[in-house]
């Protein structure tokens, strides 16, 4: 496509028949935030407040996790952002938070599985988002990452209600939380799929292999039907409530990996049952040219053509194809 010809994206992401698909930014800063909102972002998707810290070999202080957190929540007045909680380990280190001499480092202490090793750091950054968030005008959502058990979940919106937290949700990045997440949505209130991590668990190939590009792809078929498994997961936990209520609607589930700024890729999520998409602010406009042309019945039509494909180079042509005679 060419990109001059994009017109500008007017901050409200939507399908032809009308219907809405929020469009959100990737952002590691107060800076970053900033250059999304302008660039008509409709919130952050995703917050790797690592980012903020990379490279530190001691543990942020309060004040200056709050100012950093603040900054992006200012740049959203009334609007979703969604924090993710320090997600240290293999391709992002934190020398404060992980361990060097581990042998398979994306297979070890990382993510939300530091709090494990490093009792205390978890809970001082809730409480460190917390204050930041009483503070501002956003609508504050707290996820963790790398969660593979409802168990985790569990405990994970624990310690978000403990420190006064009102929206905990977890990233679905491991097959296993894929596989479970329904069980995981009665546990959290929404779920953001992580699709760099979940490809490259899924497929069992590492992200930072330019060898393994071909399995390291998000339209791989598998990955697509782990994508549909924790939309179903989101519609399913939201038609079941304690108060035993009927049917209250979905779970939110959305996606914040590099596929969401894939164009044709974004179709077939929203096909596939997500309910947002964050990405990169440079993504916005492409993503949402192409939103505008399908409804939501084209959308599912072309993931359920990728989801039978064989391989994800015949997911992609095949969906390219159609997706260039609808224009
Ligand atoms: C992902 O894994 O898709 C993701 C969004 O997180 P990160 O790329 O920071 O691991
Ligand atoms: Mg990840």
């Amino acid at each position: 496509a060419n990109r001059a010809a994009l017109p500008d994206f007017d901050g409200a992401g939507a399908l032809a028949d009308g219907r809405s698909v929020p469009l959100l930014a990737n952002v590691g800063s107060g800076t970053d935030a900033v250059a999304a909102a302008e660039a008509g972002a409709e919130g952050v998707g995703l917050l790797r407040t690592e980012f903020c810290f990379l490279g530190r070999d001691k543990e942020p202080t309060h004040e200056e996790q709050v100012e950093a957190y603040r900054a992006v929540f200012d740049a959203f007045p009334g609007r979703k952002v969604v924090v993710r909680t320090l997600d240290a380990g293999a391709d992002k280190p934190l020398p404060f938070l992980t361990d060097d001499t581990e042998p398979n480092p994306a297979l070890g202490v990382r993510g939300y599985r530091t709090d494990g090793a490093t009792p205390g750091v978890l809970a001082r950054q809730l409480a460190a988002i917390a204050e930041a968030a009483e503070n501002s005008r956003a609508d504050v959502w707290t996820m963790a990452p790398m969660i593979s058990t409802p168990a985790e979940a569990e405990r994970f919106a624990g310690l978000c209600a403990a420190a006064g937290l009102r929206t905990p949700g977890v990233m679905v990045e491991v097959p296993s939380a894929a596989v479970l997440a329904g069980q995981i949505l009665q546990r959290v209130d929404f779920a953001s799929i992580g699709t760099n991590d979940l490809t490259q668990y899924t497929m069992a190939a590492d992200r930072q292999l330019g060898a393994l590009a071909e399995l390291n792809d998000p339209w791989q078929p598998a990955v697509l039907h782990l994508i549909k498994a924790t939309a179903d997961g989101g519609r399913a936990a939201g038609g079941a409530t304690s108060e035993g209520s009927a049917t209250t609607g979905a779970k939110p589930v959305g996606v914040c990996g590099e596929a969401a700024a894939d164009p044709a890729l974004a179709v077939v999520l929203v096909g596939l049952g997500v309910a947002t998409l964050s990405m990169n602010r440079r993504a916005l406009p492409a993503v949402a040219a192409i939103l505008r042309t399908v409804d939501l019945a084209e959308a599912q039509r072309l993931a359920g053509l990728a989801l039978a494909a064989p391989s994800a180079a015949e997911a992609k042509e095949l969906v390219r194809a159609e997706l260039l005679e609808l224009e």
